[in-house]
């Protein structure tokens, strides 16, 4: 009998470390002119360091019995393909950083109103940090500019934030936060040392189906895990808070 392994078997750690540093050392087994097609953000480096972790997991696949000659044909280039789609899932964080900050640079001057700025909803995709399994994200964001000199953000502005905000290996809760401190500039300076919009209030509401409770763990595909952050008035304000609730939270799923 096997001993299960468990991700604090040292001698486990240390086998695959070794066999990674040495697929790492003999660059195998993709050769770097098919990553260099790789467009948008994709870093060879990096896909190249992704793609090695995955043929571990694609040895493994083989291991349970998928290795007939249809079985490797299919895993021919999955490697390569995983690491890259990993890339689509997430941005680099510096990159988000610079997005973001380009962003509220725009934000331009809109005298006489105090009303409610909102979208929702806007379907975004993440990444669960604890399983990399997809987070399908379903996000409502809304903010009270200033009366005189406040400053507003495009709409597309508004959801691009989100966009950026939820390509990540991040827990729901946290980019809730996170993306409701980027439209309000609180006493705490941003949890990421992003640039934040000066409001009267901010409100964002997530409802997401997240993958590694739909497919396996609970498998409970039909729930959804909901959080909500407010900021300033939607705190103070029961009003503005319904009104926050009828053209947002009801979008949700
Ligand atoms: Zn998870």
């Amino acid at each position: 009998m096997t001993t299960p392994l468990t991700h604090k078997d040292a001698e486990f750690e240390k086998t695959v470390s070794a066999l990674f540093q040495q697929a790492l050392a003999e660059n195998r087994p993709y050769n770097l002119p098919s990553i260099r097609k790789i467009k948008d953000w994709h870093d060879e480096e990096i896909t190249r360091v992704m793609a090695i972790g995955y043929t571990f997991v694609v040895e493994g696949l083989k291991r349970l019995g998928y290795s007939t000659p249809d079985d490797v044909e299919n895993f021919n280039e999955t490697a390569l393909r995983a690491a890259k789609g990993m890339g689509d899932l997430v941005i680099p964080l510096d990159l988000i950083k610079k997005s973001i900050e380009e962003a509220l640079n725009t934000a331009f001057p809109k005298r006489n109103t105090d009303s409610m700025i909102c979208v929702a909803p806007i379907r975004v995709y993440g990444l669960c940090p604890h399983h990399l399994l997809p987070i399908e994200n379903d996000v409502s964001v809304a903010y009270v500019p200033h009366q005189d000199d406040g400053k507003c953000l495009g709409l597309s502005k508004l959801s691009r934030v989100v966009s950026w905000l939820a390509a990540r290996p991040v827990l729901q809760e946290q980019m809730t936060a996170d993306i409701v401190d980027v439209l309000y500039k609180g006493d705490a300076p941003h949890h990421l040392g992003l640039p934040q919009l000066s409001s009267r209030g901010a409100a964002c509401t997530v409802s997401a189906r997240h993958m590694c409770m739909a497919c396996r763990g609970t498998k409970h595909p039909e729930s959804f895990g909901h959080t909500e952050e407010l900021r300033g008035l939607f705190k103070t304000d029961a009003a503005l808070r319904s009104e926050y609730t009828t053209l947002a939270i009801k979008r949700l799923p």
